[in-house]
């Protein structure tokens, strides 16, 4: 098997080759059933094994309690900024922390929803660190607070989550967790609804992933689609309509890939070591720079600049020579970033941190 080239994208994103090997092995016939899981039907015996077993394997991986539900929707993170609020805002008022451009849009979008209060921000600090959350400015009583907690384009990550209730908030903590889900153990005793979208850490684009406590199911405003109010998801086990289910059989071999390395905990291990062999390269070198805050900086996204600008392209091209794929930055930040989720190996991030040695020697 040819090696392919390591895939630096921040989404859609490069999958385990072994779960793609998997698939590809059983296209058009799952299992020896003689059809393909795209093929099925979502209510026959064999598609219901594959979206149960997915649904328990990540109950298992992530240490879901029970009292949450796992939904298997559609629309992605943007569609769920709208989601959340026309499920949980009862028409009170919803606090948003904006620390990035995704909890950014996310703000935006609840506010054709609901009244939208920010507790915090670090927008005029370019959002290059948390914000600052026992000086937030939470409403009295919010229907709930929204953070992305890990900011997919300006690399900032929330390790660990705030406790509501310690900074006197009474109300469930809401998480856009689309680009770290999977890279670590979460805290459910602090979270009443995650969400992402699978294309950054689980799988193909076209699932989206949530996360819901029992006790927030039902207070959808009556113009919620139904097919986006979470408690007729959850009554009917994510097939209310047609759930995408080649995504969910694609992220369920991921699941089971990721069971195989070991479990989060293993996994964790494996990205904490990643990002510290990159960010400890970046912070010795003289011509690379992260301008995010040591203590805020995302294991999984690694904005980084050049700090002679002119070479951004030759970096960009001979990168590509040596099988280094979609390190370009965000339009909106610029400079380069290396996504480094699950499916990167070490050897990836070890052959990105040896291709930028050889270019500052050649180029300083
Ligand atoms: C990619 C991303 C989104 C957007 O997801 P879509 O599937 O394109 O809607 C939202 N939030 C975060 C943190 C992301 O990384």
């Amino acid at each position: 098997m040819a090696t392919r080239p390591y895939n630096f994208s921040a989404g859609p994103a490069a999958m385990p080759e072994a779960v793609l090997q998997r698939a590809a092995s059983e296209l058009t016939s799952w299992n020896g059933c003689g059809m393909g899981v795209m093929e099925m039907s979502h209510r026959g015996p064999e598609f219901m094994s594959i979206c149960e077993q997915a649904e328990s394997d990540l109950r298992e991986l992530l240490a879901v309690p029970k009292h949450f539900q796992i939904l298997f929707m559609q629309g992605g993170g943007l569609a769920e900024n709208a989601i959340v609020p026309l499920n949980l805002s009862r028409g009170q008022t919803a606090d948003y922390i904006v620390s990035g451009s995704w909890s950014e849009k996310s703000r935006v979008e609840a506010e054709r929803y609901c009244t939208v209060n920010v507790a915090a921000s670090t927008q005029e600090q370019g959002f290059r660190q948390l914000p600052d959350l026992q000086h937030a400015r939470f409403s009295s009583s919010p229907a709930y607070v929204h953070l992305c907690s890990n900011e997919t384009i300006d690399g900032v990550e929330f390790h660990t989550l705030p406790e509501l209730a310690a900074l006197g908030v009474d109300a469930p903590l809401v998480i856009d967790c689309s680009s770290h889900i999977a890279s670590r153990p979460v805290d459910w005793s602090r979270v009443g609804l995650a969400y992402g979208g699978a294309q950054k850490n689980l799988g193909p684009a076209g699932l989206t992933l949530v996360v819901v406590r029992d006790d927030l199911l039902g207070q959808a405003l009556p113009a919620c689609p139904s097919a986006f109010n979470y408690k007729t998801v959850a009554a009917n086990r994510s097939m209310f309509n047609t759930p995408p289910t080649f995504a969910i059989y694609m992220a369920g071999l991921t699941f089971q890939w990721l069971k195989e390395q070991g479990g989060i905990s293993e996994v964790e291990a494996r990205n904490i070591q990643k990002a510290k062999l990159l960010y400890g390269f970046i912070d010795a070198s003289r011509l690379y720079e992260s301008r995010v805050r040591p203590d805020s900086r995302s294991r999984m996204n690694v904005p980084f600049f050049l700090r002679d600008e002119s070479l951004d392209d030759a970096f960009l091209q001979g990168a590509k020579e040596a099988g280094l794929l979609q390190l370009k930055g965000h339009k909106s930040v610029g400079g380069m970033r290396a996504s480094i989720y699950n499916a990167m190996p070490l050897e990836g991030v070890q052959a990105l941190v040896n291709y930028m040695r050889q270019f500052e020697s050649a180029n300083t």
